[in-house]
Order: C-alpha cells, then structure tokens, then sequence
C-alpha cells in the first residue's frame, strides 16, 4: 500500500500529511514547522531556495523572491489583474512551475519524515478554480514527480476535517476562509455523504496580509519618526525590503494579539539611528482590522443569497484560514450568521488535514480505523435454502446503496420473508440476523412474483431495507441502526477467522445446498410429468426414470451430505426423464392443436 499525500497548497502556506498508522498527521521539516510558507526565492545564479529561507530572502532581494504565486494560477476573470513585485518572466518561470518547487519541497518533507518515497498525493485547490485552473495545479503537482489522484475543494476538505461527512444528510455549512491574501466563503450541502458546492463568493484580495499592512502603517506612524524610509532607503528594492521587515514585524505582533491583550513591537535598526518600540494591545489592532473584515460580510451574504438560504437554515458554520484565530473574525462571524462558528479545528491546519483523510481514504489506510466509513462485515438476505446471498460485501465505503430482484420459490406462495442478516458465512445460520420483514404479494405460480430489495447504508451507518412488490409497487421498509457498522471489533474478528476456518466446510455446504434445490424441483416436476403422460411410457423408461428419481431421494437423504454425489445424481434424472420432456412437449402440441381444430 504506498501511501498518499495530503497537501494544502496554500497562497501564504503550504502544508502536507499523509495517514500514518490510521492517523491522519502533519508533518513537520528539520526545523519542526508544519507550515511551510509559499514562497520561492530564486538567485541568480539559479540556486532554489523554498519556504521560510526564502521568506528572509524577500526583505534582502524582493524581485527574486516569489510569493502568492497561487493568485496567478487562480485569478478570477472579473477581478482585477494582482502586480507582483516580482518579474517571473526575469526570474524564466511560469507560475506552474513555481508551484512545482513548492510542491517538490513539500515532497521532500514527506520523503524525510516518513524514510520512504512518495509519489501520489491529493492537492487541494479554491472552490472557485476553474477546469483550467485546477489542471494548472494538478501539471505543478505532476511536474513534481506526483501523480495526483485528486484535486479536492479546500471548504470539502475543512468540512472533512471537521468530521462533518459523519452529520445526518442535507446538512448545510457555511465554510469562512480567510487566509493571507484571500478570502473564500462557500456554502455546502452534503448529500448522499458527498459534498457540494451550492455558492462561493470571496475576495482574492483581501486577507491577513491586509491587516498586517495597515497595522505596519500604525506602527510607522507611531514611532514619531516619519520617514523612516527616508534617503538611506533610496532604492526601490531597499525601500521594498524594509516594508517587508515592518510587515514582518507587523505580523508577528498581530498574531500574538491573537491570544494577548498587548505586545511590545520591537524592530532593530529600523533606522540608522535607534530601535523602534511601540507597545499595542489588541484594540488598537481591532480598530485597524475591523473595516477590512467587515468587508467580508457582504460576500456572505450574496453567497446565502445565491443558496437561497437564511443564515438560521445553516447547521454548521466552520472556520478556516489562519486569520480566523483573530477574536474579531470570530466575533463578525457570529453576527453575520447568527451562531457561533465552530472552532474545534485548527483553522490554518484544517485544509490540509481534509487533505491528508482524503488521502487516506484513496489509500485504504483510513479503512480500519475510521469503522463508520465502511462496512465491517458484509450485509445480505437469506434465500432459498438457507444460503446468505451477500448484497452489500465487507469493507464498502459508506454511504452505499445495492440491491437485487427475488422472486417467489413455491407456487401460490403469499409472502416473503425477508431476513436481513450479518456476517461472512456461506449458510444464513451461521450470520447474524439484523431484522426481518415479511412481503406480501399477490399468489401466482412459481418465479412469477418480482420482489426488489434495496440496501441503503448512510453514513452514520443506518441500514435501511426497502422491499417492493414490483407488481403492486408495495414497498416495505426496515431500519436498522447502526448496528450494521457499528460492531464490536472482536466480534468482528472472530465472524471473520470462522469464515476462514469454516470456508472449505461452508462452501460444500452451500453447493449441497443448490444441488438439494435443485434436486427437490426436479423431483416435483417428475412427479407431475408422470401423471400426466407416465402411461405413455415403455416399462424400461419408466423403471430407469423411477429408479434415478429414488437414487436421488436417498443421497438427498444421507448424512454426511455429499454434494458431488448428489449433483451426478441430479444429473442421471435429468438425463433419464429426455423422453419424458419430449413426451411432454408433443402431448402440449396435441392439445394446442386439437383446440384449434374445435
Ligand atoms: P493561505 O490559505 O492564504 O495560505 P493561511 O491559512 O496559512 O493562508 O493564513 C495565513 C494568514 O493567517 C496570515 O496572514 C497570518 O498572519 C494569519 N495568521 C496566522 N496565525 C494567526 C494568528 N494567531 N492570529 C492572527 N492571524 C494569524
Ligand atoms: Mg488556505
């Protein structure tokens, strides 16, 4: 089983993971971080750097030094086209390819922690992107050296994240991303256990990176000190540089207001003559943010609009993006949907961890942990015989639905018994039964009735049984909760190793069974061949017929069951009744004949 990335590539920053031992994880470079910044630093001399060395790079050489590249794949045609300060057609690569190193590095991450090589992944992209766009992502993906299995939506993946594939059906959320550089607001409903997309709308301008400027701007402000940028950063790259060393500053304090009520900002040599400390609580920052992320609301509101939902019609707002750890989002957020988000996730980890249990899902190695995604044991009726006829086999991923057409067994038979059962074994006694309905149908003669019974599993894993008279469009419905999925892993471990053991002993059993099926019919319509044309029979063909029919009564008989003998058995009889059959079609043919003569 070789494993399969999960991968947020982000604007700001990128994340990857894989399901290790069961467990969805992030995983983390030399230095410990999980987040690995999307930025790519490009010397001149063609060396390569990627991540948080090349973030350093951008206050030293901002023109080589590409971030929020993502924006360039990704822009929305209707907005305004985004100038990076950096010149890629300099720099002699496309956006693809920059997504490629981000991508190659993340690569390399996964390879060193888990002391293997990695070659599939699951990246995910806006749920905005367009075919063009999200082909774009997957060539940088595969440029890379990754076959990329799937490009997921981010708010599907924060919803996985979130465990929200587990609620009921027609659940509907809200997801809020606000990232570095981009705010995304989708509306979900998840039906039949898959995710979709009702509305998006957002802003690919407008994000952290906003507040981090106009906080940066304060902060200048404050220090008294107004030009700062003054004569010694003359050059338009310095002046570049020292901003991004401000933003820097900026945006560490901003975070830390996260979680306190004041920092002190301290930035070294801002210039030439002094450092710079201001102190800043968070109402400071809040009163700076506030206008930026008010913005965010009409966006929400147009996407309910085009959902045509009422904010009360949501079951689940979710966050993500990590600047939804600010307070203050959390805060709008809740005015704006009229309930408090859900913030059990890590905003800025919540994508790429949708991600990586995607992954995992496609990798089998999220099979037997997360029990409710599929079934444990296999589900089915019993038929004719006693036999379990499997219709929904061990290890399908919920939610599922399969079914399958029966038909009557005896003549003038009134009903049905259908009994729901559990379990690997061949014979219906040895499963476990789950319930059982009782459908009536109309009387007729054998195979003529048409029963359809349908299994639908959902994602909580509730059975629910459905079976229709086709004649009378007559449905019976059962449900059984969740104990179709939910079952004890030791008893599942032991149904399991009987099946094994038992297998050799099960399956003659089971072909003794057909063969006794169809034995006993054979017999039947002996019986009553014979009473209608047996006088039309030699002594010799009669005795042979009798003589075959009681060989086949007595190995039907005989314990030990030996189905081989009773199979050849059958055969005899079949064989010995040909001028029996022939016998029979010419008399139908008199008889027809004659009525047409009257
Ligand atoms: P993207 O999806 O655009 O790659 P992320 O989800 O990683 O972005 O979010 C990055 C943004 O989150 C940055 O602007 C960063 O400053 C902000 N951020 C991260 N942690 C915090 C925090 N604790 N408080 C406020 N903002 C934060
Ligand atoms: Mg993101």
């Amino acid at each position: 089983m070789s494993p399969i990335l999960g991968i947020d590539l982000g604007t700001t920053n990128s994340l990857v993971g894989v399901v290790d031992s069961g467990f969805p994880i992030l995983l983390a470079d030399v230095d410990g971080n999980r987040l690995t910044p999307s930025v790519v630093h490009n010397a001149v001399d063609g060396t390569v750097t990627i991540g948080v060395k090349a973030l350093r790079q951008r206050v030293l050489d901002p023109q080589r030094t590409v971030f929020s590249v993502k924006r360039l794949i990704g822009r929305r045609a209707s907005e305004g086209e985004w100038q990076p300060p950096y010149d890629l057609a300099t720099i002699g690569k496309t956006p693809v390819d920059v997504s490629a190193d981000i991508l190659r590095h993340l690569k390399c991450i996964a390879e060193r922690a888990l002391e293997t090589e990695v070659t599939r992944a699951v990246i995910t992209v806006p749920a905005y992107f367009n075919d063009a766009q999200r082909n774009a992502t997957k060539r940088a993906g595969e440029l890379a050296g990754l076959t990329v299995e799937r490009i997921l939506s981010e708010p599907t993946a924060a919803a996985l994240a979130y465990g929200l594939n587990k609620l009921e059906d027609q659940k509907k959320i809200a997801v809020y991303d606000l990232g570095g550089g981009t705010f995304d607001i989708s509306i979900l409903e998840m039906s039949d256990g898959v995710f979709q997309v009702l509305a998006t709308a957002g802003d690919t301008q407008l994000g952290g990176d906003d507040i981090d400027r106009a906080f940066a701007d304060w902060i200048l402000e404050r220090s008294g000190d107004t030009p700062v940028l003054n004569s010694n950063a003359s050059s338009a790259s310095l002046r570049t540089g020292v901003s991004a060393l401000l933003s820097e500053a900026a945006e560490t304090a901003k975070k830390k207001l996260s979680t306190l009520d004041e920092v002190t900002i301290e930035i070294p040599f801002l210039n030439s003559q002094k450092h710079l400390s201001i102190r800043a609580t968070r109402t400071d920052l809040e009163k700076l943010a506030l206008p930026l992320i008010e913005r965010t609301r009409r966006h929400c509101l147009r996407a309910l609009t085009d959902a045509n939902l009422k904010p009360t019609q949501l079951d689940e707002v979710i966050l993500v993006g990590g600047s939804t750890r600010m307070p203050l989002v959390r805060r709008i957020v809740g005015e704006i949907f009229g309930k408090e988000p859900n913030t059990s996730q890590n905003p800025d980890e919540a994508v790429a961890m949708g991600a990586v249990i995607q992954a995992g899902i496609l990798s089998g190695a999220l099979r037997n942990v997360v029990l409710l995604d599929v079934t444990p044991l296999s589900l089915g009726i019993e038929t004719f015989g006693g036999l379990m006829n499997i219709i929904i086999p061990r290890n399908t991923t919920i939610p599922c639905k399969a079914g399958e057409m029966f038909t009557n067994a005896v003549t003038n038979q009134r009903e049905m018994l259908i009994r729901v059962l559990q379990g690997e074994r061949e014979l219906a006694k040895d499963n476990w039964e789950l319930g059982r309905i009782a459908v009536p149908f109309l009387p007729g003669p054998k195979g003529s009735a048409r029963v359809g019974v349908q299994f639908s599993l959902d994602a909580n894993g509730i059975l629910q049984v459905l079976a229709r008279d086709t004649a009378t469009n007559t449905d019976m419905v059962l449900e059984i909760q969740s104990s179709a999925v939910d079952v004890d892993d030791a008893k599942v471990e032991q149904m399991i190793s009987e099946s094994v053991d038992y297998a050799f002993d099960d399956m003659n059993e089971r072909i003794w069974t057909e063969a006794r099926l169809k034995g006993e019919e054979l017999i039947n319509a002996v019986e009553e061949a014979l009473t209608q044309c047996g006088s039309l029979l030699n002594e010799d063909e009669l005795l042979k017929i009798k003589s075959c029919a009681a060989q086949v009564r007595e190995v039907m008989n005989h314990a030990p069951h030996d189905a081989r003998k009773l199979k050849s058995a059958n055969q005899s009889l079949d064989d010995a009744t040909q001028s029996l059959a022939v016998l029979l079609v010419e008399r139908a043919m008199e008889a027809a004949l004659e009525r047409k003569l009257n």
